[in-house]
């Protein structure tokens, strides 16, 4: 989660993270021996809307459709983090007509979509190319399946609930999850474990904590959760994995901890995102061929997060 999204593009492809709906060739049939294999772009949101309710949205958001035609086909979508221009880039490279993306391209109130401006020129590039966007940014967070719960699942949490109860969603939905790992570790190993499962970025993983204290109880947050001090407090966590901590609202947490609880992890905000698209694409995948439509789905390989290298001491 995160109101404030700005997008700036990294250079560099992340390795391993090409989660393909099938070949790159060969996937879309033919017209002649296939009855029903596109969907338009309306049943795609109806399908989205099945998994992730707009309902399930912020009041602060803006989830849903920036660009496209209900009755435009559908054969390939792409699921990103960023609507950056390398990102869109990338999608209508491979002929996507519909890129699916978690933060918002527009958030703020906006008076031009002049090609003279880096949002304007996005915007041109998706309907010049015919390319839809959708966003799916704090609905995602929230629901069943969405980003924090696909974090939580990847460190090993188990008995995993919402940190913030969702206002119109149901009891395991909303903003954050904590749960326990099955057996107790160090800070230093679990940390180890947040860095082996997200994607390579520069600024790596940051710890606050004792290395050795030992840790059980996690709360989690992708994106960037550093409003959720209170809830996490609450939660009794052990640690809070999040990411985008800024100094003050990290100070002050460590100031207030309880025998030295909760540590924190500070990750990525594109990376503690990221891991979500690929369970994303599958859950869509699932729910489309289910419907008989035989659409390929990848995951953009392009790297979004906007740091490019760190220099730590020693
Ligand atoms: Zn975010």
């Amino acid at each position: 989660m995160e109101p404030e999204d700005t997008d700036v593009t990294g250079p560099d492809n992340i390795d391993g993270v090409n989660q393909d709906g099938g070949n790159r060739e060969g996937i879309v049939p033919s017209s002649e021996d296939t009855p029903q294999q596109a969907a338009t772009l309306g049943e795609l949101l109806l399908a989205v809307e099945e998994l992730w309710p707009e309902s399930l949205a912020e009041s602060w958001d803006e989830v849903g459709l920036v660009a496209g035609h209900p009755s435009a086909p559908v054969t390939k979508v792409m699921f990103a983090v960023d609507p950056t221009l390398e990102v869109i880039d990338e999608a209508v490279k491979w002929g996507a007509q519909l890129l699916i993306t978690h933060h918002p391209l527009l958030m703020k109130g906006v008076t031009t979509v002049a090609a003279t401006t880096p949002k304007g020129r996005a915007v041109h590039r998706l309907i010049e190319s015919g390319t839809a966007l959708l966003t799916v940014h704090t609905n995602g967070d929230s629901a069943v399946g969405g980003v924090s719960d696909v974090l939580a699942d990847a460190l090993g949490l188990q008995d995993v609930a919402p940190l913030t109860m969702a206002a119109n969603g149901l009891p395991e939905e909303g903003i954050g999850r904590v749960g326990d790992l099955a057996d107790a570790m160090t800070l230093g190993d679990f940390a180890a474990r947040v860095f082996g499962i997200l994607p390579s970025v520069a600024g790596g993983v940051r710890v606050s904590g004792d290395k050795d204290g030992l840790v059980r109880r996690i709360a989690v947050c992708g994106g960037a959760g550093d409003s959720l001090f209170d809830e996490v407090r609450a939660s009794n966590a052990d640690v809070y994995v999040t990411a985008d901590l800024r100094h003050h609202p990290a100070s002050e947490a460590r100031e207030a901890a309880l025998n030295g609880r909760p540590y924190l992890v500070d990750v990525s905000h594109f990376a503690s995102e990221w891991l979500w698209l690929p369970a994303a694409a599958a859950a869509l995948g699932n729910v489309l061929s289910d419907q008989g439509h035989d659409i390929e789905i990848q995951v953009s390989t392009t790297n979004s997060d906007p740091w490019d290298f760190i220099l730590t001491p020693g």
